[in-house]
């Protein structure tokens, strides 16, 4: 059997096909890689390993290179798990521009089986959680997901249409004008958690794609693939980055499994 393990800044995700043909993927934290070996120790037979990520070396330090192992760029290993994971959903666009939101931000353009790193940018999932751990003190991921889904950002982000009162804006008015820019120009009141971290979300969010779309007009695509696993289960983030894309008149594409494009790229390389 093969694996193929993407050893990232934060997580470590693993791939692999079943005995059915079925795509099984698994996760682990970077932190801990210990525990990727000792799971790899417990699966039987497994003949050949292919890896990525920029925890590569570590990664092959704890596991000591028990099988035949096959290494692939990131960069490389991700677009081929795009490409896997948009043609199982029947996807056929050519050209698109591939935005991979991990711990940093890393934005590809990709044309048929050719691809080039374009931009980035280092708002990110690790921005996600730091800012919201020094802005109200939660720290676990799945709180921030939690807390991030019952908040709201209506007192403290800057809307266009907030700052021209009563007048037609010169742009979309339900645009952000300035994140977290109502709290330096009202009384000052306590915002709840939920809000601060909601508000969090929506700037990495907006920034994310906001950047993505100067790429897409620049290359003149419609489609922005927005992938990484900090948009896993975050029902609220994926709905900011969807939105605001399609309010700059683009089309937001989001695949399922969408994290693990970089481990099935690494499996798929073997
Ligand atoms: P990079 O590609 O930048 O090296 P990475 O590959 O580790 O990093 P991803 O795994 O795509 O990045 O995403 C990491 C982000 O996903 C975290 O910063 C966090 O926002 C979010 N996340 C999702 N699930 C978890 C989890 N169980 N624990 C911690 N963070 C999580
Ligand atoms: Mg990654």
């Amino acid at each position: 059997k093969a694996i193929g393990i993407d050893a990232g800044g934060t997580l470590t995700k693993v791939a692999y096909f079943n005995e059915q043909n079925e795509l099984v993927l698994e996760t682990f934290q970077s932190s801990d890689l210990l525990s990727v070996k000792n799971w790899i120790t417990n699966q039987p037979n497994i003949q050949d390993i292919g890896v990525t990520g920029g925890r590569t070396e570590q990664l092959l330090e704890v596991i000591q290179a028990m099988k035949s192992v096959h290494y692939i760029v990131e960069f490389e290993a991700t677009l081929k798990g795009v490409h896997f994971l948009l043609d199982k959903e029947g996807y056929a666009f050519g050209r698109s521009i591939v935005t991979n939101i991990g711990t940093g931000t890393s934005i590809h353009y990709m044309e048929g089986n050719t691809h080039s790193r374009v931009g980035g940018t280092g708002i990110g999932g690790g921005t996600l959680i730091g800012l919201s751990a020094l802005t109200t003190g939660v720290t676990d991921y799945h709180d921030i997901r939690e807390m991030a889904r019952n908040g709201n950002r209506s007192m403290i982000d800057l809307l266009v249409k907030d700052i021209y009162q009563g007048m037609n804006t010169p742009i979309d008015g339900q645009l952000t004008a300035s994140n977290f820019g109502k709290v330096g120009i009202t009384k000052s009141v306590e915002h709840p958690a939920e809000d601060i971290i909601a508000t969090v979300q929506g700037l990495v969010g907006e920034v994310i794609t906001t950047l993505s779309i100067q790429y897409a007009e620049e290359k003149n695509v419609e489609h922005i693939v927005y992938i990484g696993s900090t948009l896993s289960n975050n029902e609220h983030l994926a709905t900011v980055i969807a939105n605001y894309t399609r309010r700059k008149n683009h089309t937001p594409v989001l695949v399922n499994d969408h994290g693990f494009s970089g481990a099935i790229g690494a499996l798929l390389n073997i």
